[in-house]
């Protein structure tokens, strides 16, 4: 029995290592996950975000005036659904079975596909959580639960964390995000991707979970704010659904 129990471990930690190793996780986390005998911590093999884009969860006017409805119109159905049809045909041509494997677990090997699936794979994730993250109804202005606490925790304040975060989407040069990310390690940062790349990607620098995301290409602010991207910034923070960032924040740390 006890023979058994301790070749099934070393099994566990051998299958958790593939895809561990993938996704960055320092030995230290391993050995702790495999001390656990679980992977709960492992958000890459989480199933959150399907292939498919799913509804926009209100109307183009309903960010108004923060983002007006145009901008959301084209976004949506334009460059957004652009991203999932390019993902499809890339899954296709390059033999992704997306039956059994997560769009965040292809996310974590992405270094293995060509750019073209990387910047469609990390288009359609990015803009189907960047959806979710905000609404129309302000429910709390501010995060509260686990999150709100390690975000006090990390960034001493949360007018401190949303002005590094502010810095860190104005700073990113061209196209791309800014991120709030939870990391192996169990910390909060702040950081921001090029293109369509995203912290889950394992060719990324910034590595962790996506907590918050905010998309700084021109296409998602420029008609209404042209070259004022801080305008843009700033306005962001009064259509954040805190409800949702908090809840699926709890649910995948
Ligand atoms: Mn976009």
């Amino acid at each position: 029995m006890e023979k058994n129990r301790i070749k099934s471990r070393r099994e566990f930690i051998k299958d958790s290592g593939k895809a561990t190793l993938a996704a960055g996780l320092s030995t230290t986390v391993l050995s702790t996950l495999a001390n656990a005998g679980t992977l709960q911590t492992n958000f890459y093999n989480k199933k959150n975000i399907p292939y498919t884009q799913t509804p926009l969860p209100y109307s183009y006017t309903a960010l108004e005036p923060s983002i007006d409805a145009m901008t959301m119109e084209i976004h949506y159905t334009k460059h957004a659904a652009g991203y999932a049809k390019n993902l499809a045909d890339a899954c296709k041509q390059e033999n992704v079975n997306t039956q059994d494997t997560s769009l965040e677990s292809l996310l974590s090997s992405v270094s293995k596909y060509s750019v073209q699936l990387r910047n469609n794979a990390g288009g359609h994730y990015n803009h189907e959580l960047f959806w979710k993250i905000m609404g129309p109804k302000i429910s709390a202005s501010s995060p509260s639960g686990k999150l709100a606490d390690m975000i006090q925790r990390d960034f001493n304040s949360f007018e401190a964390f949303q002005s590094q975060f502010a810095d860190a989407a104005k700073n990113r040069f061209g196209s791309g995000w800014s991120w709030l990310v939870y990391t192996n390690d169990k910390k909060l940062i702040i950081g921001s991707t090029p293109n369509q790349d995203n912290p889950l990607m394992d060719i990324s620098d910034l590595k962790g979970l996506p907590v918050m995301g905010l998309d700084v290409w021109e296409h998602a602010y420029y008609l209404k704010y042209q070259n004022k991207r801080a305008d843009y910034i700033n306005a962001w923070w009064n259509i954040l659904n805190w409800n949702f960032i908090g809840e699926r924040f709890e649910a995948n740390i």
